[in-house]
């Protein structure tokens, strides 16, 4: 369940009750419905004239999209407050300039003990773009790495003996803008991927010292590295 949704002939986001009030109740007559903003589904409002519950807009059933009733508890911390598409398109075209995506990966790199190789950041972007993460309202550019390295699970290889996965740690019940709201409350906890084990290492805070230094230091990335980084802007 989720209180936004795409009205697909205008593109804007909108709640159960101003999509109501665009399509009219008739609107399954009209073949109209609102669309999620993460999956696609076709949803359904619900309760908007109801005093019981607050309006929704309801998924099919069976999915575990964040959005609906049944997340995936593995990307659970997916849940913005508010959403706003038109500024995540223009972040997404802020971290795709050359030095941004230089620093969004060194970022990355940093936060992922050194070892990511550009394959495995291109994977975490592409999750980026298929989770809207860009568009979360109030999304600070700063703050996309820190998101990037919890959206996937990183393989064992020659650097790393164990597979690596974040998980975002927060106050309890706040929407993922708790990371740019109130960056000092929140962490990144690395864990064993495979059984969900903390790592004997400690959770690295937002905006860590270590972290940030790696951020203004892109020189040392190759003309031929960035070249493959620009991949993840390509297509959209
Ligand atoms: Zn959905």
């Amino acid at each position: 369940m989720t209180g936004k949704a795409i009205h697909r002939a205008s593109g804007a986001t909108v709640t159960p009750e101003e999509f109501i009030r665009r399509e009219g109740p008739q609107y399954r007559d009209k073949g109209i419905y609102p669309e999620c903003i993460v999956c696609g589904s076709v949803l359904h409002p619900y309760g908007v004239n109801s005093t019981n519950v607050t309006a929704r807009f309801d998924h099919p059933d069976r999915t575990d999209c964040l959005l609906s009733s049944t997340p995936n508890p593995r990307y659970i911390h997916l849940q913005p407050s508010d959403w706003d598409l038109a500024a995540g398109k223009r972040l997404r075209e802020t971290i795709c300039r050359l030095e941004n995506i230089k620093q969004a990966y060194a970022v990355c790199r940093a936060l992922c003990f050194n070892h990511l190789k550009v394959s495995e950041f291109l994977e975490m972007f592409r999750e980026g773009d298929r989770k809207r993460i860009w568009a979360y309202k109030g999304l600070q550019e700063w703050v996309a790495p820190y998101i990037l390295v919890t959206l996937v699970d990183l393989e064992p290889n020659g650097k790393r003996r164990f597979p690596l996965r974040f998980v975002l740690r927060k106050p309890a019940r706040q929407p993922i803008d708790a990371m740019w709201v109130s960056p000092e409350d929140c962490a990144l906890e690395p864990v064993f991927a495979d059984s969900g084990r903390p790592m004997a290492r400690d959770p690295i805070v937002l905006s860590d010292d270590r972290i940030e230094a790696a951020r203004a230091d892109t020189a040392w990335i190759p003309d031929v590295m960035t070249k493959r980084l620009k991949e993840c802007c390509a297509h959209r």
